[in-house]
């Protein structure tokens, strides 16, 4: 049963179902909270046992060691992680990411997520993770780029243009694409630009890419807006993260005329009430080495204080698990659109969805990134470059759609976006299962 709800200011009117519980259980890994949001999707949509039980087992885990000769001449052993959730779908997308909690829960959780990013986007591909547990802030771009090369000729047989292709994540960029590329010919002598995406333009890289992550973030907010009746001119919001998502997404929003009164990243959070000048933070961070300590387009407020601002729409687009319990009880926006991956603990859903707050979920929201990509793909496959109009138009009708099955499914099942999406992403994948058939 359908029925009006007026959230705080007169003019937001959505329509809104009594919704289904989606409450899970506490738990301390990332992977058992992908899972406890699996479960939980399996049983309101109704997804049979097996198919549950294939997709809560990742199909191939790889961890290897690799020894990189530092810059003091010492010899250091790093730890590195692939996962391949699934190739269901298709050949299996996902980025790498160097970090110092990167670990094999996280890739694991990182991979499933992949796996359901790529089927809420209608994407040909399964999915996968990988890291290196490194603090590339404090390497020389010499190490990076041996322990890029060390780690790409350790899953040399494990990545492919058709069977497991990577692409950035945090604290990796274009430039480790370059490199992952160039040690990958090396050992299957031959040109696979299709081995990854999100290399620089020129290298095989798509136009749009660089953005694309932050593009889907503001097609997204304008999509969940319009189903609130707001117009984005008269919405506020704040932005955690000013990275490769978080500074195209202030920005992209911006241009839609959105008030950015709040962005943060690992040094400095800034506020200001009038709306922050998104291309003075830009240019201020491009000169300040890619930190926003310093900037005085605003004042500066403590890291958590972004999450709970005074504004309307929130996007936390740095870290996971930011969204926690007891952060969740203090937010006011009404909309949060995820640009990270995992902001938000299962804990956190159960209150906001409570609050009826509107979350868009990762896996539709930050899956502007590998739609790109799978055009990046598509383009190094044919070895035909489109101009950036044609592959940001594309982006927006594939978001768009995405968006619609997604809003579809919550409503049809009457549950939170997030289950939603992972409602859409069942489907497809126990269609290809089941259309696969067993051993
Ligand atoms: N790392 C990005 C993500 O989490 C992009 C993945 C890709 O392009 O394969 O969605």
């Amino acid at each position: 049963m359908f029925r009006s709800l007026k959230i705080k200011e007169p003019n937001i009117e959505i329509m809104t179902t009594k919704t289904n519980s989606t409450t899970v259980e506490n738990h301390d890994s990332m992977f058992d909270a992908v899972i406890a949001r699996l479960d939980v999707a399996a049983k309101i949509y109704g997804l049979s046992d097996d198919v549950t039980t294939i997709l809560r087992n990742p199909q191939k885990q790889v961890k290897v060691s690799l020894p990189v000769m530092m810059d003091d001449g010492k010899l250091q052993v790093f730890e590195g992680f692939r996962t391949v959730h699934s190739t269901v779908l298709g050949p299996s997308k996902g980025g790498i990411r160097y970090a110092m909690d990167v670990c094999d829960d996280e890739v694991k959780a990182l991979s499933a997520w992949m796996t359901f990013k790529c089927a809420v986007a209608n994407l040909p591909y399964g999915g996968a993770k990988g890291g290196i547990k490194c603090d590339p802030r404090k390497m020389s771009i010499g190490e990076l780029e041996r322990l890029t090369k060390a780690y790409t000729v350790a899953l040399a047989d494990v990545f492919g243009p058709t069977t497991d292709i990577p692409a950035p994540d945090m604290g990796t960029s274009g430039r480790e694409m370059a490199w992952l590329v160039e040690a990958y010919n090396k050992v299957h002598r031959g040109n696979f630009p299709g081995v990854t995406t999100g290399k620089p333009v020129g290298l095989g890289g798509s136009l749009g890419r660089d953005a694309a992550t932050g593009r889907g973030v503001m097609v997204a907010t304008l999509a969940a807006l319009k189903k609130m009746n707001l117009n984005a001119k008269d919405v506020t919001c704040a932005v955690q993260g000013f990275g490769n998502v978080g500074s195209h997404a202030a920005r992209l929003l911006h241009e839609q005329g959105i008030k950015i009164c709040a962005i943060g990243d690992h040094t400095a959070t800034i506020w200001n009430e009038n709306g922050i000048d998104i291309k003075a933070a830009l240019n201020y961070v491009k000169e300040n080495g890619n930190v926003l300590k310093g900037f005085t387009g605003g004042d500066e407020i403590k890291a958590a204080e972004l999450l709970t601002a005074n504004v309307d729409v929130l996007v936390p687009a740095a870290l996971q698990n930011v969204i926690t319990e007891e952060i969740a009880h203090h937010i006011k926006a009404k909309l949060i659109i995820e640009g990270a991956n995992g902001p938000t603990t299962p804990e956190a859903d159960a209150i906001l969805q409570d609050k009826k707050v509107i979350v868009v979920p990762d896996i539709l929201a930050n899956g502007g990134g590998v739609t790109v990509s799978y055009f990046e793909w598509v383009q190094n496959n044919a070895g035909y470059y489109w101009p950036e109009d044609e592959v940001n138009a594309k982006h927006d009708a594939s978001m768009n759609l995405a968006f619609e099955s997604v809003w579809n499914n919550g409503q049809q099942y009457k549950t939170t976006m997030r289950i939603g999406a992972y409602i859409t992403a069942l489907k497809k994948v126990e269609l290809g299962i089941k259309a696969r058939g067993n051993f």
